[in-house]
């Protein structure tokens, strides 16, 4: 480690990997200190880079969102991914992912991380590993660098930038507490554990904005009772909400589940005991469950999983059986029938409350599946806030000199919407690299 570089990168994963080779190919001087055992965070489990691809798409999605970072992420996207294939990583073919129109494609994150960590070294960065940038140093309104604890040592460095990049707060459930509710802090985690929150409080620190509040989070849906690993993170993930039906403990829908299960993720969380019940038929089974949920993903039978391991599953040839479900899971058998029941009536009709947007067909084909399934939170859409250049702004909305940020630490991008989590560090990633190299 030197005592000086152009841009400071605290954490190495998607954004600030993207960021510090971005960065140093352009030929700055680049610093990247992460705390894990090795670089790549939350993008190691991931697979698909892809986003909103127009405008319109974007904003029929994600219309809460900072209209200037939303449409920055979709005029940086076809970019970010060819500096990706720029490195030499294989980019597989345009392809949908999400039924509201997202386009995407899937390339293998690991030897991305890997090749930027290379060209960071390659062209004379740094990148320390087990160590954690504790605190920002500030001279007259502008950050000037950062205090690195590494092997029991408290390091001064200066720089120019310092990028904030540690993943988002998801890993302190007290930060959780704090910034999004009881609820939120109770979900089980589903990504890299060490995104606990450093660039939040160090951006505080230095007064930077905040927010979206209640702008919600990225996860998914999960089966209940089972213990889960970091193996479970796609293989347990109950992308197929998108065609069930979610009975809460009050034998009531609740969401359109058929806009995403991120977003139902979202709703049950507000549910009582954040449980509930996904219900499906046959036809669900074999063309949802069964399958995977993007073109090349691993398919999981994962009622099956979940019944192995513990989580609470159930079978039945007719919906009247589900009357009958064990008093222990707490629900009441006649009011889950009678929901599914009503679905059916009212599927298609303006009656049905609330309303589905897509998938409209009814559950008639025996047998009949029921999970019971809890949010898990990757990573929470409150965070620090930014412009289009990945500057940090304070309560004015005026840039801090020389702090940036990118990835999930940030916030004002999404708002009870995702659109890709991967396009964002990349872009943002990119863009805090083109700031260090035109200044501002
Ligand atoms: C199972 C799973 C599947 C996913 N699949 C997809 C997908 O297919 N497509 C998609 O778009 N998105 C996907 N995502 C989301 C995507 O992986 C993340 O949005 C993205 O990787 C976030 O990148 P980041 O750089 O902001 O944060 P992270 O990847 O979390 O990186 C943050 C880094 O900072 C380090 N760090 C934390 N605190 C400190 C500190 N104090 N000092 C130094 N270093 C620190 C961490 O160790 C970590 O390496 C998935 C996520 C998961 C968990």
């Amino acid at each position: 480690m030197k005592s000086e570089y152009e841009l400071i990168v605290v954490g190495g994963g998607m954004a600030g990997l993207t960021a510090g080779a971005r960065a140093a190919t352009a030929g700055a001087s680049v610093l990247v200190v992460e705390s894990g055992e090795g670089v790549g965070g939350s993008a190691r489990y991931a697979g698909y880079v892809w986003t909103a691809p127009t405008y319109e798409v974007m904003d029929a999605e994600n219309s809460g969102g900072d209209v200037d970072l939303r449409h920055a992420l979709v005029d940086g996207f076809a970019e970010g991914v060819e500096w990706i294939a720029s490195l030499g990583v294989e980019i597989g073919q345009e392809q949908r992912i999400l039924d509201f129109g997202g386009r995407g494609h899937a390339f293998d994150t690991n030897q991305y991380v890997d090749l930027c960590r290379q060209r960071i070294v390659e062209r004379g960065g740094d990148v320390v590993l087990r160590s954690e940038v504790t605190e920002l140093i500030v001279d007259d309104g502008a950050v000037t660098g950062v205090v690195v604890s590494s092997g029991g040592a408290q390091l001064s460095v200066a720089s120019r930038y310092v990028l904030l990049a540690t993943g988002g707060f998801q890993g302190d459930p007290e930060m959780r507490r704090r910034l999004m509710g009881e609820a939120e802090a109770a979900m089980p985690l589903r990504s890299n554990p060490r995104s606990t929150g450093a660039g939040y409080r160090l951006a505080e620190s230095v007064d930077a904005a905040t927010g979206f509040d209640d702008a919600g989070f990225y996860g998914h849906l999960i089966p209940s009772n089972v213990d889960f690993t970091d193996e479970d993170f796609v293989a347990m993930s109950l992308y197929s909400s998108e065609h069930s039906i979610l009975i809460n403990l009050d034998g009531e829908r609740f969401v359109d589940e058929t806009i995403g299960d991120h977003i139902s993720a979202n709703a049950l969380a507000a549910q009582r005991e954040s449980r509930a019940l996904m219900v499906f038929d046959e036809r669900v089974y074999n063309d949802w469950v069964l399958t995977s949920y993007v073109d090349g993903a691993v398919a999981v039978d994962k009622l099956t999983v979940a019944s192995r391991r513990g989580g609470r599953v159930g079978k039945a040839d007719t919906l009247d059986e589900f009357e009958y479900l064990p008093e222990e899971w707490g629900y009441n058998g006649a009011a889950v029938v009678r929901a599914v029941e009503q679905f059916n009536a009212e599927v298609g009709t303006d009656a049905l409350a609330p309303g589905r947007l897509r998938d409209q067909e009814r559950l008639l084909m025996a047998p009949y599946y029921v999970i019971e399934t809890i949010p898990a939170i990757t990573f929470p859409f409150h965070g620090v806030r930014i412009d289009a250049q990945a500057r940090v702004l304070n309560a004015a909305g005026a840039p801090i000199p020389g702090l940036l940020a990118a990835g999930s630490d940030t916030g004002g991008l999404w708002k009870r919407a995702y659109a890709g989590g991967l396009a964002s560090a990349l872009v943002f990633g990119s863009a805090a690299a083109r700031t260090v190299s035109v200044g501002g």
